[in-house]
């Protein structure tokens, strides 16, 4: 269905992003002296250099410098499983058959790392406040499930959890925390760092987030043991001898040298990011007022979100019909009435980049089978047509009515006034 006030729009000449890379040419400085010292491995001042960098701002002990966010997700999940039911003879599959609860409406990186392990999730549903996992619903899953002793939590899109609340019913039902901080590098809770409160936490260096390594992540600990552990694990768990000798399984995990380069070029313009994007969620905010849509909401009292990516939601009662099913979508345009569809597509005709809101794992077919509790209890798998006042749960709620906003740091005022326009169009 094509957007039906196209005409009054000229595309921008080059791509808006949702999210791209700022670079600030230290970067380039730092690559070039990994290339002049021949650290071009995974060893090398960068890498050192970028732990130490990451523990001072987070506040944690000891960070690890690895490949990806999800390596780090997956040695946080093994050094989990191993402390709640030892050692598995071949060192992999340490939650085999465990149950283990993990945000819903979140990246399947969040949650993959535990199937890797052999274990379970078990998905918790969404709060409205701060769109993370709600700790109503998590005080539920111990209800039904009181054997489990791991959740996985992510704060999306840069804004924390009610962390509080949801460390109170870990810490009733003995639970060990692992925190998804790999959207929300920088945004604090009661002027604590995210990434700081669970046992084992993982951050990214992915290309589109808040700072980027072009890839990259960093599993997080307070614990000596347990980040020897994840290092020797993540190069491929050698002992020490002089030759090859394992008595683990090990994983080819480690950073690199020159993408550790990059990462340690970004450090320092972290705090210069999250501003920007605050400005950009407050632009919005402003050109926004007066339709019927609310931005992503966050606990202003108790949170500073990075604001990494700007969203929206529409009221539910400005929803026009909309139906996904596996793949496709359409929609009926009404007039004072829009969805995320036709926003998405106004979006995509000015050449910019927007994006649904991620779909909860629950309805993901690859989770379908898995549990997935709400606040009310067992939940199940629904319709993807969104049905106004229908009883939907809170993620599939979001993910019907929200969208995710071009929120590219180097976005000028003048391009997001023409994004703030044509959702304004949308709603004619
Ligand atoms: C990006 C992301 C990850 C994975 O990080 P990679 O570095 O891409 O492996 C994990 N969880 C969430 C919520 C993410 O957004």
């Amino acid at each position: 269905m094509a957007f039906e006030n196209a005409g009054k729009f000229a595309p921008f000449e080059k791509k808006l992003w949702l999210s791209s890379p700022t670079m600030h040419g230290e970067e380039i400085k730092y690559i070039q002296e990994a290339y002049r010292s021949n650290w071009m491995s995974t060893a090398g001042e960068n890498i050192d250099e970028v732990e130490k960098l990451a523990q001072e701002k987070i506040g944690c002990r000891y960070a690890v410098a690895l490949s990806a966010g999800t390596a780090a997700l997956h040695l946080a999940m093994k050094l989990a499983g191993q402390e709640l039911y030892g050692q598995s003879p071949m060192g992999h599959g340490t939650l085999e058959g465990k149950r283990v609860f993990a945000s819903d409406m979140t990246f399947d990186a969040t949650v993959n790392p535990i199937v890797y392990e052999g274990g379970i999730p078990v998905f918790i549903d969404t709060e409205e406040d701060t769109w993370n996992m709600d700790p109503i619903a998590l005080e539920k899953a111990f209800e039904i499930y009181p054997e489990v002793k791991m959740v996985v939590m992510a704060h999306l899109y840069g804004t924390p959890g009610k962390l509080d609340e949801l460390k109170e019913v870990c810490e009733k039902y003995g639970a060990i925390i692992i925190e998804d901080a790999a959207e929300s590098l920088g945004a604090t809770y009661k002027g604590k760092q995210t990434g700081s409160f669970g046992r084992y936490n993982c951050i990214s260096y992915n290309g589109n987030k808040i700072i980027t390594g072009s890839a990259g992540g960093m599993l997080l600990t307070d614990s000596l043991e347990a980040a020897d552990k994840a290092r020797k694990w993540s190069t491929q768990a050698r002992e020490a001898a002089a030759w090859y000798q394992h008595e683990e399984l090990g994983y080819n995990y480690r950073m690199s040298n020159v993408i550790a380069g990059i990462v340690r070029g970004q450090f320092p313009h972290l705090e210069e990011h999250i501003a920007r994007k605050k400005e950009i969620y407050e632009r919005y905010k402003e050109g926004l007022k007066g339709l019927p849509v609310r931005m992503n909401p966050y606990d202003a009292q108790n949170s500073e979100p990075n604001f990494w990516l700007s969203c929206l939601i529409i009221d539910k009662d400005a929803m026009c019909r909309q139906i996904r099913d596996e793949r496709d979508v359409c929609y009926v345009k009404e007039a004072g009435k829009s969805c995320p569809t036709e926003i998405l597509e106004a979006i995509a005709f000015i050449n910019a980049e927007g994006r649904p809101i991620w779909k909860p794992m629950h309805m993901q077919p690859i989770y379908r089978m898995n549990g997935f509790i709400t606040k009310k209890g067992n939940g199940r798998a629904m319709t993807n047509a969104y049905i106004a006042g229908s009883t939907v749960d809170v993620g599939m709620d979001i993910f019907s009515r929200g969208l995710c906003l071009p929120s590219d740091n180097k976005m000028t005022p003048e391009q997001q006034n023409t994004v703030i326009d044509i959702i304004r169009a949308c709603f004619e």
